[in-house]
């Protein structure tokens, strides 16, 4: 329990005049409500660190999967959704594969990133959220993803093509758009799905819209 503790702890170091909390403001509703929609058995994990030591990019959250989890059984919600951790993982699925007790963390993360695009929560890394969004609508759009479209309406996303242009990343970004198109690892344009009806039918099934 002292190691728990001392998790949450240094997970809060980023922010070290906060109060540390015993229990989130929805308590018990938010871990329900995650195991339900989820079906994941989150109340299963014993903090022993696993997913955060297979995680390739643990390094850089600001809560270590591990703790998102514990986060999760206190109904800590406000501060899942404002974490750096659910736009920097990578859905690799390397946290699940080594949990002993079989907790799917990363779709925990996933469904954690969702909520928090469907919240008025400020997103903490705005260009990853606005990537994510660019990534789901182009889906929605065409069915699958071609990487030129992709970056093309990424760059119309308001200040991104702004921000690369000032930190001279738009060059780079060119640099190797162009080396991929040489090597035919991009193609200019791909046609729709097929499955373009159902993939929109799905993806407005996860939204809640009537359909
Ligand atoms: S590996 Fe599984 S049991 Fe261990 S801390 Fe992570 S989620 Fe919990
Ligand atoms: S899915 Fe996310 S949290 Fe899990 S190991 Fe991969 S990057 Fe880390």
């Amino acid at each position: 329990m002292q190691n728990i503790i001392s998790d949450l702890d240094q997970a809060h170091e980023h922010d070290p005049g906060k109060k540390r909390k015993l229990i989130g403001d929805r308590g018990d509703f938010f871990l329900n409500r995650m195991q339900g929609e989820t079906g994941v058995n989150i109340s299963a994990c014993y903090q022993c660190e696993r997913c955060t030591n297979a995680c390739p990019v643990s390094h850089f959250m600001d809560i270590k999967p591990h703790q998102a989890i514990r986060y999760v059984q206190l109904g800590w919600r406000e501060d899942l959704l404002k974490s750096s951790t659910i736009w920097i993982c990578l859905s690799c699925e390397m946290c699940t594969t080594y949990c002993p007790n079989e907790v799917d963390v990363a779709e925990i993360i996933h469904h954690l990133r969702n909520m928090a695009v469907h919240s008025s929560i400020t997103p903490k890394e705005k260009n990853l959220a606005v990537f994510h969004q660019t990534f789901l609508e182009v889906l929605r759009k065409y069915g699958r993803i071609n990487e030129f479209r992709l970056m093309n309406a990424y760059y119309l996303k308001p200040d991104i093509l702004h921000e690369r242009i000032k930190n001279k990343t738009l060059k780079e970004d060119l640099l190797l758009g162009m080396t991929l198109l040489r090597k035919g690892r991009l193609k200019l344009f791909t046609p729709k799905s097929r499955a373009i009806k159902e993939i929109k039918k799905a993806y407005s099934q996860t939204r809640g819209e009537i359909v």
